[in-house]
């Protein structure tokens, strides 16, 4: 037993930072312009992200899930269209569709991956499909180049759902950059979170850019006001925290490599873990985007309270398939499955994984995650 606990969301994910972010509230909220939303700050961070990822435009909103609505709407996706979305990962990948009008089809994922499968998201294929629109789930990319190929086959869209891969790279093209266009969000507990709501579309193609920038704002263009080009949304940027983001920047790197540091130090003491029906992501590697460090386990609920009463929280990311939530379960095929879906809802298990997690504690919650496979009566 331990004194301490390891919370799995931590409370004090900007207590570096406290300065920083009372002096960009503070200074947003008393420049002379006050201008809250939308301003010089929030084009600085747009202007940022666009280089650090060589896209051709970064066009900053409301949230991840807005982001991918609006990349939706600028695509003209509505009644009568299928997106093809994974079975397993979270709620905007369905629900921005159906928001939209059409219809969510849903794939299997690998069983490993834990991302949609690019062989099953092919057969869902019909002349109705309009998109794919696979998602980085907790550390590892979809299958972006397979998806890129199978999207220009058929003449589909390419949506990429990158909202918690920010830093993630796959064969020399950072996660974001595979799509037709992509998203992050910067909800607190993503990679590049902050204390609010906010996300980024980015993309190569400057007119779907535009078209995404207008729709953020009530269709308007950004010089006319109160001209509405075309029906919109509110999905703007909060200009504090673009000034937080921007502060926020300088340390991204350090962070992302502490994140796949601790990853990659678990990864080490789980792998022989498997034989005892633990499953852990694969070490390093290409395409990794340090999110979330999720576990499959056959007694995961069992894992899950042998890691509280040694003080380590843990988190079930999806304990459903997204076709078996209330919600979305009325547009899927009655009777249709998903095995390696379910499964992972099943089975899947995250540990605390930040940048601020001391060297003790990653130690701690490995060697706790390893004697669950050596307790007593263990069943298998
Ligand atoms: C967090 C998340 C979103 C939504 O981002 P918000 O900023 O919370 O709206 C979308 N897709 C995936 C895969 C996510 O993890």
């Amino acid at each position: 037993m331990t004194a301490e606990t390891v919370p799995f969301f931590p409370p004090d994910l900007f207590e570096a930072d406290r300065e920083a972010l009372l002096e960009a509230v503070y200074t947003a909220g008393t420049a002379a312009d006050q201008k809250f939303i939308l301003g010089e700050r929030t084009a600085r961070l747009e202007r940022e992200l666009r280089a650090r990822l060589g896209a051709a435009d970064a066009v900053a909103c409301s949230s991840g899930t807005s982001g991918l609505t609006l990349i939706l709407a600028a695509l003209d996706i509505g009644p009568g269209d299928e997106v093809v979305v994974p079975a397993f990962g979270c709620a905007p990948l369905a629900s921005t569709v159906i928001s939209r009008g059409a219809r969510p089809v849903f794939a299997d994922i690998d069983p490993a991956a834990l991302t949609m499968d690019p062989a099953a998201a092919e057969e869902l294929i019909t002349p109705r499909t309009r998109a794919l629109m696979p998602a980085h789930v907790f550390s590892v990319m979809a299958d972006m180049p397979r998806f890129r190929t199978l999207a220009d086959e058929h003449r589909l869209h390419l949506v990429e759902d990158s909202a918690v891969a920010q830093g993630g790279v796959l064969r020399g093209r950072p996660a974001g950059r595979w799509g037709d266009a992509g998203v992050f969000s910067f909800v607190q507990v993503k990679t590049f979170g902050m204390p609010g709501e906010g996300g980024m579309v980015v993309t190569d193609d400057t007119a779907l850019a535009e078209r995404v920038r207008m729709l953020r704002n009530h269709g308007q263009d950004g010089r006319n006001r109160f001209v509405h080009h075309t029906v919109g949304y509110n999905s703007r940027f909060d200009e504090a925290m673009a000034a937080f983001q921007l502060h926020r920047l300088d340390g991204l790197e350090d962070r992302l490599r502490r994140r796949a540091a601790i990853a990659d130090y678990y990864s080490e003491r789980f792998a022989p873990l498997s034989e005892a029906g633990i499953t852990a992501p694969p070490a390093g590697g290409d395409g990794r985007c340090h999110y979330v460090y999720t576990l499959l386990a056959e007694e995961r609920d069992e894992l899950a309270a042998h890691l509280a009463a040694h003080g380590v929280h843990s988190h079930v990311y999806y304990p459903r398939a997204l076709p078996a939530q209330p919600a979305f379960a009325g547009h899927a095929p009655p009777g249709a499955r998903w095995p390696n879906a379910e499964d992972a809802a099943r089975r899947n298990i995250s540990i605390p994984l930040y940048a601020h997690l001391s060297d003790a504690r990653v130690e701690h919650i490995a060697d706790t995650v390893c004697s669950f496979t050596d307790r007593e009566g263990r069943t298998r």
